[in-house]
């Protein structure tokens, strides 16, 4: 099988491997889509991820498949069966497993390897992770359950309510997927953000107000003066978006940095501000077993439609290609990478599996 492999900084190829054997409790997918992330653009650039990925290695980590093989110590799944994995499942077992914050797992174990023509499940992934996708939706739609699951952690820790205003700072797929979401609940929402085909987007996503960001590293247009939000979600992050995001709340209003920052930024924050303005600052990180299984929900009922997000298609050999597209700054909301129908016999390795 092949595998589009990082070898560092800005460096993909192409490589064949020759399959691993199962383990028990494993289970073996024909990757039939996979999906960009901003996530897999930020390792592209910087060459490794700290939590997940050291070089070479196999990357890409939303995907869905239909299984091939199933180890037969692997109870509760057959050959043939169209499927979603998470990227991720938690060991129930550790502290913030047992106090209800699975996605805070102290061994949260991580799935790459995406952008491949085949995957093996890990056990602990086939038990708690894996969910069968609905017939009438397609490989590219489920493959969205991961991202969007994210987003359903985040607006459920925002507390967002049907009568409230949110601003959405950036218009990313994640951004975009807390536009469709807020809208499900019924709250208004605006959006501000760089890159006008994705602002229209947001529009016919059912945001209110969709605005020109006028600075690259804050929040700056005409159209926010004098407003301020219920509920503000950071999508994008940047520190000085961070300091705006409290800068446009309400008292008593809540705000989600939900966009990580690179390592090592500060942020400087008006503590009046925040203490008598009563304000509540809270972050969410990855997803649960559950929001995993409430964002398949959404998918699958239509609430939330995948060629919404998904605007672009590159088959496998041009991933290295569409990185480099991508660091340039490609407008494309999320790009599904496909394999050819039918794959010719396995060529030699000359990799190992990471
Ligand atoms: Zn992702
Ligand atoms: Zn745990």
């Amino acid at each position: 099988m092949r595998a589009a492999v990082l070898h560092g900084r800005e460096e993909i190829r192409i490589q064949a491997f020759i399959p691993p054997p199962l383990q028990p409790g494993e289970l073996r997918l024909r990757i039939e889509a996979a999906l960009t992330c901003g996530t897999d653009l930020k390792v592209y650039r910087r060459g490794y991820h700290a939590r997940m990925l050291t070089p070479p290695c196999p990357f890409g980590h939303e995907l869905a498949g239909v299984i091939t093989e199933v180890h037969p110590e692997t109870i509760g799944w057959s050959v043939g069966a169209r499927v979603v994995p998470a990227n991720s499942a938690p060991c129930l077992s550790c502290h913030p497993c047992r106090i209800g914050q699975p996605n805070l797992c102290d061994d949260l174990l991580f799935l790459n390897g995406a952008y491949a023509e085949s995957i093996v499940i890990p056990a602990r992934i086939v038990s708690l992770n894996l969910l069968p996708i609905p017939d009438h939706l397609s490989f590219a739609e489920a493959a969205l359950t991961e991202p969007l699951a994210c987003v359903v952690q985040g607006l459920r820790d925002l507390q967002l309510k049907s009568t409230e205003h949110l601003l959405v700072l950036g218009a990313g797929p994640i951004g975009l997927m807390a536009v469709a979401l807020a809208r499900q609940t019924g709250a208004r929402v605006t959006v501000i953000g760089r890159n006008k085909a994705r602002l229209k987007k947001a529009l016919r996503l059912g945001a209110e107000v969709a605005l020109e960001n006028q600075s690259a590293d804050g929040v700056d247009h005409p159209g926010l003066a004098g407003q301020l939000f219920d509920a503000v979600f950071e999508a994008v992050g940047k520190p000085g978006l961070w300091e705006a995001a409290v800068r446009l709340v309400r008292k008593g209003g809540r705000v989600n940095f939900f966009g990580g920052c690179p390592a090592g930024t500060v942020v400087q924050l008006d503590t009046s501000r925040i203490h008598y303005s009563a304000l509540t600052l809270l972050a969410s990180f990855h997803h649960t077993p559950e929001t995993i299984r409430q964002a398949l929900a959404h998918i699958t009922h239509g609430s939330v439609r995948g060629t919404d997000f998904i605007d672009d298609e590159v088959f496998l050999d041009e991933v290295p290609e569409l990185f480099a597209r991508m660091a340039r700054g490609n407008a494309s909301v999320k790009t599904l990478i496909k394999n050819h129908p039918s794959t010719p016999g396995t060529p030699p390795s000359d990799c190992h599996h990471a």
